[in-house]
């Protein structure tokens, strides 16, 4: 193969072709699983300090016709970049608040809350809030059950903007909570201009809470935090029982991780519901 022109320019370098094909592809790809709705919502659950369901992350997955289950970090980024996201997003929204209102009507499952995750190239639209409003209004689902998981980067991309379409959903009933928290801006001052009522710890500052006494301080901030701002606090991505203590012992009452449960394809969250329950 050349391995560069006269002034070292490389003209062709198959690497670099293969990747850019191999992105075209996923492109197109993503964009017919969009049209033929190849996606399917997983459950995590999340539990209180008494180890109580209240309620569940929803996560994306792409049923790929041949490649399987395709988790979102391998193709939510491309969605974003695209656009794509807008169309994807929406999907989201609509089954989960489909499934939330199915939910209500069963006494194991009444009150269970859902936790959606917004991107920004989302949320930016100006109809996002109408959209949401709207889908909630058509699936029935209680808005007071519905809670939006935002991050800390696409909030304050337009602070004004935020605000705005913040207030008017929980105006709506709907809540928000802060995904990721501590990876972010962390510019401390616009948190209280804004309509939260959730810190979401990053799984990092968890993963390391008693090996890493700079992840340990992280934590219990965030914790001190959210109490202080009169918010609730929940910590993702809890493995063993060694982080869970760090945190209760700390005043954290949420938790969501691999502790309890990884995500589940709905059958397997409705049995979980049940169990939990007897
Ligand atoms: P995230 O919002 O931080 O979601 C949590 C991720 O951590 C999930 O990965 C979950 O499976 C994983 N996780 C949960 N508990 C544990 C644990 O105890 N240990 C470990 N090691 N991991 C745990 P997943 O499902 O692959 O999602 C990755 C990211 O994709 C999400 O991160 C979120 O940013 C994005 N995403 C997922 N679904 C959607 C969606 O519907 N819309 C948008 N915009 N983004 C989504
Ligand atoms: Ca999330
Ligand atoms: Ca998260
Ligand atoms: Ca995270």
């Amino acid at each position: 193969a050349k391995t560069g022109g006269r002034n070292g320019i490389r003209f062709f370098d198959p690497e670099m072709q293969a990747s850019v094909s191999a992105r075209t592809a996923l492109e197109s790809e993503l964009r017919r699983a969009i049209r033929e709705k190849q996606f399917v919502l997983h459950y995590q659950p999340q539990v209180d300090a008494g180890g109580r369901l209240t309620g569940a992350e929803a996560l994306l997955r792409w049923q790929h016709p041949t490649r399987g289950l395709v988790f979102p970090d391998n193709f939510i980024s491309v969605a974003e970049e695209t656009g794509m996201i807008v169309g994807l997003g929406r999907w989201v929204l609509e089954t989960a608040c489909e499934q939330l209102a199915a939910w209500a009507k069963r006494p194991e499952t009444a009150h269970l809350s859902l936790a959606v995750n917004v991107s920004a190239g989302q949320f930016r639209q100006t109809d996002f809030v109408n959209r949401v409003l709207e889908t909630v209004r058509q699936s029935g689902a209680d808005p007071l059950r519905l809670k939006l998981e935002l991050t800390e980067s696409m909030l304050l991309d337009d602070i004004e903007d935020t605000i705005t379409k913040m207030q008017a959903m929980k105006h709506h009933g709907l809540s928000f909570s802060l995904d990721d928290f501590g990876t972010g801006y962390s510019s401390l001052a616009y948190l209280k201009s804004l309509p939260l009522s959730q810190l979401k710890i990053d799984r990092s500052f968890v993963t390391d809470v008693h090996t890493d006494p700079n992840a340990a301080a992280i934590a219990k901030t965030i914790v001190f935090l959210a109490q202080s701002l009169g918010l609730t606090v929940i910590a993702e991505g809890v493995e063993t029982e060694v982080q869970r203590r760090f945190l209760d012992e700390n005043g954290c009452r949420d938790y969501q991780g691999y502790l309890f449960s990884r995500p589940l394809p709905l059958d397997e969250f409705e049995r979980f519901t049940v169990k939990r329950e007897e």
